[in-house]
C-alpha cells in the first residue's frame, strides 16, 4: 500500500542517518570498556630490508575483537578515540604490550637481537599525555632498548605543533629512540619542510606505490626518495604488493619496505614464528 511504501521510503531514510548515529554512539560505549575487557589485540607487520632481503622488525596494528560484531579494523574506531581522549590510554596500553613482546622474542632468540618495533603515536599524545614519561617507563619495566624503538608520526602532526612536538622528539633521541614520518606525501607539508623535521626515517604511503606504474608517481617516489638520502633519511616504501613495485623500488635503494608482498600484519604466535625460521637478521645500526 502506498502507506507501507511511505513508511518504508521513510525508514530508509531514516535507518540511514539513525543508525549511524546509534552504531556511533554503541561503538562509543563499548571502546570504554573495551580495555578493561581486554579485547584490543596487536598484530604485527613485517618491515623487510629490501638491500639483504631480510626482515628488520614490524610495525604494531591494533586490531579490536569486538564480542559481538566481531574483529573492527582500526580505521573504524581510532578516528572516535581520537575525538573521545581513549587514544591516550590505549596507545599507552599498546606501547607496553608491543615492547613487552620484543623484549621476550630478543630473549627467546638471542640469534636475532636487532628485532626492531614501530608504533604509531596519534596526535593527542603529544598534547595531553605525559608521552616522554610513558615511554621511558616503558622501555625501563620491559628492559627495550631504545635503539629497537622507532615511532611513527604523521606530517600533520608534525605540522601543527612543530615546536612541541620537535622538543619532545629530541629529548627522545637521547634514549636512541628513532622516529618515522607516517604515510609521507599525503599531508599538507610540502618538501622543503622536510630538513626540519628531526627524523630517521620516511615511510612514503601506499598510494604513491600503489601507483608506482604512473610514470608521474614513479617520479614522486624517486624525487622523495633522494630528498630523504640527502637529508640522510631511510626510506620505507608502504604498501608493496607486486614483484614489479619491489623492482622499482630497490632500483630507487629504497632502503625497507613493507605490503602483501612480504606478509599482512600478523598476530604474536604468527610473527614469533616467522622470526624463528628467520635465518638471520641485520645488525641495529
Ligand atoms: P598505517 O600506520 O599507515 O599502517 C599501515 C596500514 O596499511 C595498515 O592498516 C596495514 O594493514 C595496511 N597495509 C600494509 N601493507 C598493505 C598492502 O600491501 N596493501 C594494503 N591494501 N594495505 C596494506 P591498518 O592496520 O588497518 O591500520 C590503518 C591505520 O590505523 C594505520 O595506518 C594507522 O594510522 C592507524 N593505526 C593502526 N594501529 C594503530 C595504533 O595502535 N595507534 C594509532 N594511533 N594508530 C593506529
Ligand atoms: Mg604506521
Ligand atoms: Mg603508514
Ligand atoms: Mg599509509
Amino acid at each position: 500500500s502506498a502507506k507501507e511504501q511511505g513508511k518504508a521510503r521513510y525508514e530508509v531514510f531514516d535507518n540511514s542517518l539513525r543508525d549511524r548515529a546509534l552504531l556511533r554512539l554503541e561503538i562509543e560505549t563499548d571502546l570504554r570498556r573495551a580495555l578493561e575487557r581486554k579485547e584490543f589485540e596487536v598484530y604485527y607487520q613485517p618491515i623487510t630490508s629490501l638491500k639483504l632481503g631480510i626482515l628488520s622488525g614490524f610495525e604494531a596494528l591494533v586490531r579490536w575483537n569486538h564480542p559481538t560484531k566481531g574483529r573492527i579494523q582500526p580505521g573504524d574506531f581510532i578516528p572516535i578515540c581520537e575525538e573521545t581522549g581513549l587514544i591516550v590510554p590505549l596507545s599507552n596500553w599498546l606501547l607496553k604490550e608491543a615492547c613487552q613482546t620484543t623484549r621476550s622474542w630478543q630473549l627467546k632468540y638471542p640469534e636475532h637481537p636487532a628485532i626492531r618495533m614501530s608504533i604509531n603515536l596519534s596526535a593527542h599524545q603529544f598534547r595531553e599525555s605525559q608521552l616522554i614519561q610513558e615511554v621511558e617507563s616503558v622501555l625501563q619495566e620491559t628492559g627495550l632498548s631504545g635503539k629497537c624503538l622507532k615511532l611513527e608520526i604523521t606530517e600533520s602532526t608534525l605540522i601543527d605543533n612543530l615546536d612541541t612536538v620537535t622538543e619532545i622528539i629530541l629529548h627522545l633521541r637521547e634514549k636512541e629512540i628513532q622516529f618515522s614520518i607516517d604515510d609521507f606525501g599525503t599531508g599538507y607539508s610540502s618538501l622543503s619542510y622536510l630538513h626540519r623535521f628531526p627524523v630517521d626515517t620516511i615511510k612514503i604511503d601506499r598510494s604513491f606505490v600503489s601507483q608506482m606504474q604512473a610514470e608521474e608517481n614513479s617520479a614522486i617516489v624517486k624525487a622523495i626518495v633522494t630528498l630523504a638520502h640527502m637529508l640522510n633519511m631511510d626510506v620505507i616504501a608502504e604498501g608493496i604488493e607486486t614483484t614489479a613495485q619491489l623492482a622499482q623500488l630497490r632500483l630507487l635503494q629504497c632502503e625497507y619496505g613493507q605490503g602483501f608482498f612480504f606478509s599482512k600484519p600478523l598476530n604474536k604466535a604468527q610473527a614469533e614464528a616467522l622470526i624463528a625460521s628467520s635465518p638471520k637478521w641485520e645488525t641495529v645500526k
